[in-house]
């Protein structure tokens, strides 16, 4: 992750785009007479047009892998619920969380599959000006 580098005016145009590296809303720049665009926050993390893409890649897996570590909560919690009203007999319906149980994991499995079939693109290319990753 890049590291601030400093301050900035309110130059640029604001972008509803979230900085990967804080909560703060980044602002988009034109860096100097070339094609490329820089993204920098109010605290100065700034990227690249490919920089802020491949951290807003991770950033998502990362949330991707979020979602299953919940999953995997619930589905413990569940069973052991289940395992509660087994060995108590206490008067609790079990078909909604067989139910949610299943689905549980059918879910969990479903964004498995979305992480490991993304494809990440390779962004390196020539030309692609690193300056704005820089202090
Ligand atoms: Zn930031």
């Amino acid at each position: 992750m890049p590291q601030p580098t400093r301050p900035l005016s309110s130059d640029g145009q604001v972008t509803e785009i979230g900085c990967p590296g804080c909560s703060g809303v980044l602002s988009q720049w034109m860096d100097g007479d070339g094609p490329h665009l820089r993204f920098v926050c109010k605290v100065g993390h700034a990227y690249t047009l490919s920089s802020l893409l491949q951290a807003k890649e991770a950033q998502l897996e990362d949330a991707l892998w979020s979602a299953i570590s919940l999953f995997q909560h619930v589905e413990m919690l569940d069973e052991l619920l289940l395992k509660q009203i087994d060995e108590n007999g206490l008067p609790i319906g079990t078909e909604g969380l067989d139910a949610r149980l299943q689905q549980i994991r059918a879910q969990a499995a479903l964004i498995r599959t979305m992480i490991e079939e993304t494809v990440s693109p390779d962004l390196e290319q020539e030309g692609d000006d690193p300056r704005a990753d820089s202090p």
